[in-house]
């Protein structure tokens, strides 16, 4: 079976398209501008973590199907509806921006976001998360909560009171932390400002392991598998 770390393949791989060459079974994709290969221009990044290590606040069973189904069927449909048109050669973070409030476009909108929601999902989590965030972040909530524990209460609160499907943030806006919530697909990137760390809460995100307790699932996401390393590197970079 040949692997290969497919966010170097697309950042390597020529925006005219793609060959395909099987190799033991398996394709492999090379960078040259013959044949149409649209239908692959994204594909589901590795898990920075096995399946079963962020039990038992995310059991594997949830990771399986939020990972293997959901965020897999948001990249097939991206593929399929970006192939020929003028999106194919955009990076998923602009087709993001392109179409959010395009009514012509909500479909490729939705499916794109949620590819990069869950990309950045899956970083905002870690088997060795919770605990104490880096000093400097740490600062940054200090300045604009109060305290790490108002900080977290904040996102909690966001992520709870989210009317139906989506997702709390911590964000940077205008210099400052804050936390705020997107409701279905949408995202910070459409609204100017930085996101620093996500929580799905999707009910396919938690109601294997939690049912109707989001408030749960939350806590304990905060407590023990948020990824506040992942944060503080996006803060950097802010
Ligand atoms: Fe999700």
């Amino acid at each position: 079976m040949v692997k290969f770390n497919s966010e170097a393949l697309e950042n390597a791989v020529s925006r005219r398209g793609f060959i395909r060459i099987a190799v033991g079974g398996a394709f492999l994709l090379m960078a040259e501008g013959i044949g149409s290969a649209a239908d692959a221009r994204f594909e589901l990044k590795p898990l920075p973590y096995s399946d079963s290590s962020l039990q038992p606040v995310i059991s594997g069973n949830t990771l399986n199907f939020h990972y293997g189904k959901h965020h897999k069927t948001y990249i097939e449909n991206t593929n399929k509806l970006i192939s020929g048109t003028r999106y194919a050669d955009m990076s998923l973070e602009e087709i993001v921006i392109a179409t959010a409030n395009d009514s012509e476009n909500i479909s490729l909108f939705n499916n794109a976001a949620q590819v990069w929601n869950h990309n950045f999902y899956w970083k905002s989590l870690s088997p060795k998360g919770g605990g104490d965030p880096p000093s400097a972040l740490r600062a940054k909530m200090e300045e604009a909560f109060g305290s790490v524990e108002a900080c977290k209460n904040e996102l909690a609160d966001k992520a709870v009171s989210q009317f139906g499907s989506g997702y709390a943030w911590l964000v940077v806006d205008g210099g400052k932390l804050k936390a705020v919530n997107t409701s279905n697909a949408d995202n910070p990137l459409t609204k100017g400002s930085k996101p620093l760390l996500t929580l799905d809460v999707w009910e396919h995100a938690y109601y294997l392991d939690y049912q109707n307790r989001r408030a749960d699932h939350v806590k304990a996401v905060l407590d023990k598998i948020i990824n506040w390393n992942f944060a503080a590197e996006n803060l950097e970079r802010a």
